[in-house]
């Protein structure tokens, strides 16, 4: 049994009891629910605050005249700024909604692509990245004539800081980093990362899918181009997420899509643009979505950052240790700054068979390659489970876990 202080476990406690979906059985047995990394569950405020708008102020914003318009808009800017207030964005124009991460990373890699690449240029991604920071760059270089390049990293999961720095040079335009790897947890300098890019003129895109629900983010000491987030791994609804740019990119980079919301004046000749954060939010924006992901940032500024990432730390901690008690066990992803995510394999026992065990005894975790293939080919391995930890996991769930482990790898050995 775990010997953590009672107060973490009250912090966790308070924390558990505001989140309803798990409160509930699955398969027989009390959901834990340690798939985090791909999706967190929402608070009652985020489920509330979405119904409330549908149930109130239901309007389309930006254009109508009438009163529920006019509250759907307001609704709709101050979940822009709340967002805006957390990330310390210097103005709210520079908060974009988009529909996630992969969409974030898609719109600036389709505006360098246009404006900003040319043949010979090179953009810098590293081998620990996610499917959606490799392939819109693979796509953007393809269409510029541009190269990709690849910051390596060693067989904890560290990027090569060496290396990266050799690799710089005046025809890098675009570094494109995530802040915490999905697949191995690893925490990213991204501080050093923006300094030693700017130092020879590129700008710096960091993936925050991961970052933005387990820490602290200031787009203005990090001095950061591009930051995206990811609403529905920060305890908000899927299928919204932010692109914050500085103002003096996004205005350089051409719109994504075209439509209504995003002009300013339109003939058959020629179209002039909206000012930012419009010029990139094309179409009725998800409304709800929007004001459900205000919601969560207000939920994470109200729990606390620190607490969540202390809550997190020492559950990863803890599982870290617990879980080195099953025999043939291998965890992937060491690096000294981790952030909870447990990726693992256990020797003769496949991934998939083990997570399909898991699952019967109500423990959801993801099991395969995490969109983060190239990561597995430098293990040389087809995929891990992995474990990921929110702030209302308990120490009680790890140890739930790890006898699950034991028990599956005895039946599948
Ligand atoms: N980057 C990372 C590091 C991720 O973990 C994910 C989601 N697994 C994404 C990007 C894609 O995010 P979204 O689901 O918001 O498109």
């Amino acid at each position: 049994m775990h010997t953590q202080s009672i107060t973490i476990q009250e912090q966790i406690h308070r924390i558990r009891e505001q989140f309803p979906i798990l409160k509930q059985t699955v398969n027989g047995k009390p959901l834990v629910y340690f798939d985090n990394a791909a999706s967190s569950q929402k608070p009652q405020v985020v489920i509330d605050a979405i119904s409330k708008y549908y149930e109130t102020i239901n309007s389309n914003v930006h254009r109508g005249v009438h009163k529920l318009s006019q509250l759907a808009t307001d609704a709709f800017e101050a979940a822009r700024k709340t967002i805006q207030t957390h990330i310390n964005a210097r103005e709210s124009g520079e908060v974009i909604l988009t529909k996630g991460c992969t969409e974030s990373i898609n719109l600036v890699a389709h505006g360098f692509a246009w404006s900003i690449l040319r043949p010979g240029d090179e953009v810098l991604v590293s081998a620990l990245e996610h499917h959606s920071n490799i392939v819109p760059w693979q796509m953007a270089c393809e269409r510029s004539g541009a190269k990709l390049r690849v910051i390596p990293m060693d067989h904890r999961g560290v990027l090569d800081m060496v290396t990266f720095a050799a690799a710089l040079n005046a025809r890098t335009k675009l570094v494109a980093v995530n802040h915490i790897s999905n697949a191995l947890g690893t925490v990213n300098p991204i501080a050093e990362i923006i300094e030693k890019a700017h130092a020879v003129g590129a700008a710096v895109l960091i993936d925050g899918a991961q970052g933005a629900p387990h820490t602290s983010i200031d787009v203005q000491s990090l001095d950061v181009d591009f930051y995206t987030i990811s609403g529905h791994k920060a305890y908000g609804p899927t299928g919204v997420g932010i692109l914050y740019g500085k103002r003096e990119w996004l205005e350089k980079l051409p719109p994504y899509q075209g439509g209504g919301e995003m002009i300013a004046t339109v003939t058959f000749e020629k179209s002039t643009y909206a000012d930012i954060p419009h010029k990139f939010e094309a179409g009725t924006p998800n409304i709800a979505g929007m004001i459900g992901l205000g919601a969560a940032f207000t939920f994470i500024n109200e729990t606390g950052i620190a607490t969540i990432a202390a809550i997190e730390n020492a559950l990863l901690q803890y599982a870290t240790e617990k879980l080195q008690e099953v025999p043939g066990v291998k965890i992937y992803g060491t690096a000294p700054e981790k952030a909870s995510v447990l990726s693992f394999l256990v020797e003769g026992v496949h991934p998939y068979d083990l997570g399909t065990l898991l699952d019967q005894m109500g423990i959801a975790v993801r099991t395969g390659h995490h969109c983060t293939q190239p990561i597995m080919d430098f293990f040389d391995i087809p995929g891990t489970v992995r474990a990921s930890f929110a702030c209302y996991n308990t120490f009680e769930e790890i140890d739930t876990f790890v006898a699950a482990v034991k028990r599956a790898c005895a039946m599948l050995l």
